[in-house]
């Protein structure tokens, strides 16, 4: 009997953790980690003509267009890679782009699991203000409670860690208007559509915490049979 495609929906703020766990989930589970953000900045990085166009968005913490991010997720998700499952840190960040979703996932006889990741805005700012990001191989540190062994270099490649443009102090709380606004209207849409969302505190306890209570509502959620 052929099992359905999986689907994890990491939901949560920014700085709320949805990469940090979808990196350390996505080995366990095997499947892929989408990040929306990683895509747009790798256009940008590229200087492809989506870069140029959502360049300025991005530096400022503001949303790209639904219609470009819904076009790069809908193609990915369809890669055979993706076919055991996939882990969507960053999307659905709009109800436009749920809406689609749920039309996508519905195709394919897919019930996500839903985690909403809530943490204190507060803390939020901390984290953000202090994280970096390895410029080769995405690691994330903070240099508040992970920084790296090597000062300004990635434990694991040597590449140069930077702060993201838009983790600078005056954009953060750009990003968590936009998120109050735009896509905290996303959870009510997906309950709406009949999934529940699971509730995890995330900055009760590590990372490492945080991924197996993930990992055990995941397994508890038996994946449905494929659709003919
Ligand atoms: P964070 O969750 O920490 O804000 P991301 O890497 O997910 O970081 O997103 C960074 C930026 O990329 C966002 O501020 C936005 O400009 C753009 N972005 C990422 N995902 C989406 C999306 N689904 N819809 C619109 N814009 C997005």
């Amino acid at each position: 009997m052929e099992q359905a495609q999986r689907c994890l929906i990491l939901f949560g703020a920014p700085g709320s953790g949805k990469g940090t766990q979808a990196k350390l989930l996505k080995d366990g589970l095997g499947w892929i980690h989408i990040s929306t953000g990683d895509m747009l900045r790798e256009h940008v990085a590229k200087q492809t003509p989506i870069g140029l166009e959502i360049e300025e968005k991005m530096r400022n913490g503001a949303l790209v267009p639904d219609e470009m991010v819904n076009k790069l997720v809908e193609m990915r998700i369809d890669q055979p890679d993706c076919q055991t499952g996939f882990i969507l840190d960053g999307y659905p960040r709009t109800v436009a782009q749920a809406e689609l979703l749920v039309t996508l996932l519905s195709a394919r006889g897919v019930t996500p699991v839903v985690i909403h990741l809530k943490v204190d805005y507060n803390i939020i700012v901390a984290r953000l203000a202090s994280r970096r990001v390895c410029s080769q191989c995405g690691s994330l540190y903070s240099v508040a409670s992970n920084a790296p062994i090597v000062t300004a270099n990635c434990d694991y490649c040597g590449g140069k860690l930077i702060r993201r443009e838009d983790d600078a102090p005056e954009t953060i709380w750009k990003r968590l208007n936009a998120f109050d606004n735009q896509t905290f209207p996303v959870l009510d849409y997906l309950k709406s559509a009949g999934f529940a969302a699971h509730e995890i505190d995330g900055s009760a306890g590590s990372p490492q915490v945080i991924m197996r209570k993930i990992a055990a509502l995941v397994d508890d959620e038996p994946p449905t049979e494929a659709r003919p």
